[in-house]
């Protein structure tokens, strides 16, 4: 592997939805935190397999969003997952700064 592949794969993808970080060493496709691919447009929606309709999401997040639209999940359902991922990445000894949560919170508009 060349020193550039390993720097871009070192960069942590996010979950689209609750905007945590997305552990790269979870390889078990049942974990909560897993990286899944998630429709943006749910393919149930007419949604199209492309690139620009993909995003990572945490297995976790992209079973509670289903067939829905990001923005149609409530605020309290968003709230939800942040804590839950919050509490899950603390478990793998993952840690997200106050700081760190405070700004995601913002972006997603929990604060
Ligand atoms: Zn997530």
């Amino acid at each position: 592997m060349s020193g550039k592949m390993t720097s871009l794969s070192s960069t942590p993808k996010t979950c689209h939805i609750c905007g945590l970080p997305i552990p790269r060493d979870i390889v078990t496709p049942t974990h909560f935190l897993y990286g899944t691919v998630d429709h943006v447009i749910p393919k149930a929606r007419g949604g199209l397999n492309q690139r620009k309709n993909r995003q990572a999401a945490h297995r976790l997040c992209n079973e509670m969003k289903g067939n829905r639209l990001a923005a149609d999940l409530r605020y309290s359902e968003i709230r939800q997952l942040h804590l839950e991922v919050l509490e899950l990445l603390r478990s793998q000894r993952i840690m997200v700064t106050h700081k760190q949560s405070a700004d995601i919170q913002q972006k997603l508009g929990l604060l």
